[in-house]
């Protein structure tokens, strides 16, 4: 059996997703990340909400909470104030964790918590048929915007930054292999990471927006993804289209459990003197 397939339920294939779509690939480096990272399976707790990247914990054998949507780290949160010796991680979809679940996620990144968090952004709502998401780019088509999206979309990783998060990086599912090792120092960040993991949907995104075959996709996540170290060495002209994939941002704050622990701990003592 290989590392990856411990960690599958196999009595819950064969999967949802459609072919060619990157969730499998961005899951098979979650779990081969939780591998390199050495987490207990047992004490291990998987969270999503709703969408197509949600359904992922379904079919990974951990602990794990299939939520409302936009909510993976309400229930998150709670799950880590309850028991904060466990590890958390959490999928969610860029709609799911940006629109309904964007004030929890700003929050989230505020506080600190220690919960590894893992954006799948495929530009779209695939589960509900292909409407525009926070991460539409302007002018791209969605079912929902049948003459070009109006707004403006987020970029996740610095949004992320900005609201507090003290890891933020993206990877992509072509980059499988920094995708898994760029998840594995998440994990053993200690406070709130988050993982833009950039996902193809030829099913809705891609057909929309006449961007081929999901190998026609994947090729371009290969064409138009740069380094941090390679950014460095081109020019403003050069980087017009192009995304940045790596480590974007560490820092160290106070862990928002460890913090209110000891705000207990210190009340306690007041009490017993
Ligand atoms: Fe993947 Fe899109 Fe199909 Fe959903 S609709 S399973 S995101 S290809």
């Amino acid at each position: 059996m290989s590392a990856y397939e411990k960690y599958l339920r196999n009595n819950r294939l064969p999967h949802i997703l459609c072919s060619g779509c990157g969730h499998g690939i961005i899951m098979g480096a979650i779990t081969r990340a939780i591998e390199k990272a050495d987490l207990d399976q047992d004490r291990t707790v998987v969270v999503s909400g709703i969408g197509c990247s949600s359904r992922l914990p379904g079919y990974m054998d951990f602990d794990t909470l299939h939520t409302t949507h936009g909510r993976a780290l309400g229930f998150a949160t709670g799950v880590k104030f309850a028991k904060p010796e466990l590890n958390v991680i959490v999928i969610m979809g860029d709609g799911d964790a940006l629109a309904i679940g964007g004030n929890h996620f700003i929050h989230a990144c505020r506080r600190n918590i220690n919960i590894t968090t893992i954006i799948l952004n495929n530009n779209v709502y695939g589960m509900t048929s292909g409407q525009f998401s926070p991460m539409t780019p302007q002018g791209h088509f969605a079912t929902t915007a049948p003459y070009g999206n109006v707004d403006r979309n987020f970029d996740i990783c610095e949004l992320s930054r900005a609201a507090g998060a003290t890891y933020v990086a993206r990877g992509s599912a072509y980059h499988a292999v920094m995708l898994t090792d760029l998840i594995t120092k998440a994990i053993f960040n200690p406070g709130f990471s988050v993982v833009e993991a950039i996902s193809q949907c030829p099913t809705y995104y891609g057909r929309k927006n006449k961007q081929g075959t999901a190998v026609d996709m994947l090729n371009a996540q290969k064409e138009n993804c740069v380094t941090v170290a390679a950014s460095a060495k081109i020019t403003s002209d050069q980087m017009q289209g192009k995304i940045i994939i790596g480590e974007l941002h560490k820092s160290e704050a106070p862990e928002y459990t460890a913090v209110y622990r000891n705000i207990v701990d210190s009340l306690q003592a007041k009490e017993m003197k």
